[in-house]
């Protein structure tokens, strides 16, 4: 008989918490389409400034000065307007960590990004799940309606993670008015590249956070970049409301590799523009085969696809097929990735289907 070993005690809400788990990586000639990320490998000068940083026994900058410097003259804010984290999710964590304690509340879409409920477990708050509609759309009346004096935080994700559709500027204008300016909103803007909806509100370009501090920008190099593996992300506000993160985040996480990549990917701009613009032409076709094949898919604007569905033999089939999606309770995500692994998603579906 073994005997199990006594173990620290950890917080009853931590230790309930079940284990991240990543998408398993694809069979030899599978597709993995489960994590949303960018099928292309990175751009040859992108590679070349990451080689070139070779000082590995000094650490990085602490702030990514040159990065914030340059994202500043990019949107037309001062440096200190900017924050850069590894990763956007590492600053959500952070906002989330400054803003919402015991007894806070965080409000967000449900089903939205799945790290959002464990980010507000460990800050210690309480998550206020708002049900999206039912063509996968944030329902934002209710969400206002959720926000009481216990609300620190309010979270709007455009397009949204897993389902797909965006937040029209007109729909996060009106919103904004229904949120108490002690509020914070946090913008989560980590797909907006692939967006061509042009009602799409889009954070940055409309400056949103000039108006009203309370609202924070989110993006993220992961995504249309194509750096996930080098986790860098940033948000744009105002100053004193970043203040709080910086405090809260984890010093130095931000890489001197990370930092070169993401400066050389800005240089890059219109080549990795065409990569994005093509993966949105490939969501289009693989948006159009599935409703052709018969599935309800909600408005996709991101670099996946949402396949509204409760029956776990979905998955599976998909699993068979050599193609790693994502499965939820209510749905599987599919990214959208190489050329030829459209087929073999739409061959999967249409069966599905007959
Ligand atoms: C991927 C993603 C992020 C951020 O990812 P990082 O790799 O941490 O930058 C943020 N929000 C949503 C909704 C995402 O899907």
């Amino acid at each position: 008989m073994t005997t199990e070993p006594v173990l620290p005690r950890v917080r009853p809400e931590i230790a309930a918490l079940p284990p991240y788990k990543q998408g398993k990586p694809a069979a030899p000639d599978g597709f993995k389409l489960s994590s949303n990320e960018n099928p292309f490998e990175p751009l040859p000068g992108v590679v070349e400034a990451v080689r070139g940083a070779v000082t590995l026994n000094r650490y990085p900058d602490a702030t990514a000065g040159r990065l914030r410097q340059a994202l500043g003259e990019r949107y037309g804010v001062e440096a200190d307007e900017v924050i850069v984290g590894a990763g956007s999710v590492a600053l959500i964590a952070a906002f989330i960590q400054a803003a919402a304690g015991h007894g806070d509340e965080v409000v967000y879409p449900w089903r939205s990004f799945e790290a959002y409920p464990g980010l507000v477990m460990v800050a210690g708050a309480s998550s206020v799940q708002v049900p999206n509609l039912a063509n996968g759309r944030h329902d934002l009346d209710a969400m206002a309606a959720a926000i009481t004096d216990k609300t620190r935080i309010v979270i709007v994700c455009t397009p949204n993670n897993p389902t797909g559709p965006i937040v029209t500027s007109a729909e996060f204008a009106d919103f904004v008015e229904k949120v108490p300016s002690d509020v914070m909103i946090l913008l989560d803007e980590a797909y907006t590249e692939f967006v061509t909806d042009d009602d799409a509100v889009d954070g940055l370009a409309e400056r949103v956070y000039e108006s009203r501090p309370n609202i924070v920008v989110l993006r993220t190099f992961s995504k249309a970049y194509g750096l996930a593996a080098l986790r860098v992300g940033y948000a744009i506000g105002h100053r004193r409301v970043l203040d709080a993160a910086r405090a809260t985040q984890i010093p130095l996480s931000v890489t001197a590799q990370a930092e070169e990549a993401a400066l050389a990917s800005l240089e890059y701009e219109p080549e990795l523009r065409a990569r994005v613009a093509e993966i949105a032409v490939r969501r289009e076709a693989l948006v159009t085969g599935l409703r052709e094949a018969g599935w309800q898919v909600p408005d996709a604007q991101s670099n996946f696809v949402w396949l509204p569905t409760t029956d776990p033999s979905v998955a599976a089939a998909f699993e068979e097929a050599g193609l790693v999606v994502r499965p939820f309770p209510d749905g599987i995500r599919i990214s959208v990735g190489e050329e030829a692994s459209r087929e073999r998603i739409l061959d999967v579906a249409r069966r599905l289907r007959a």
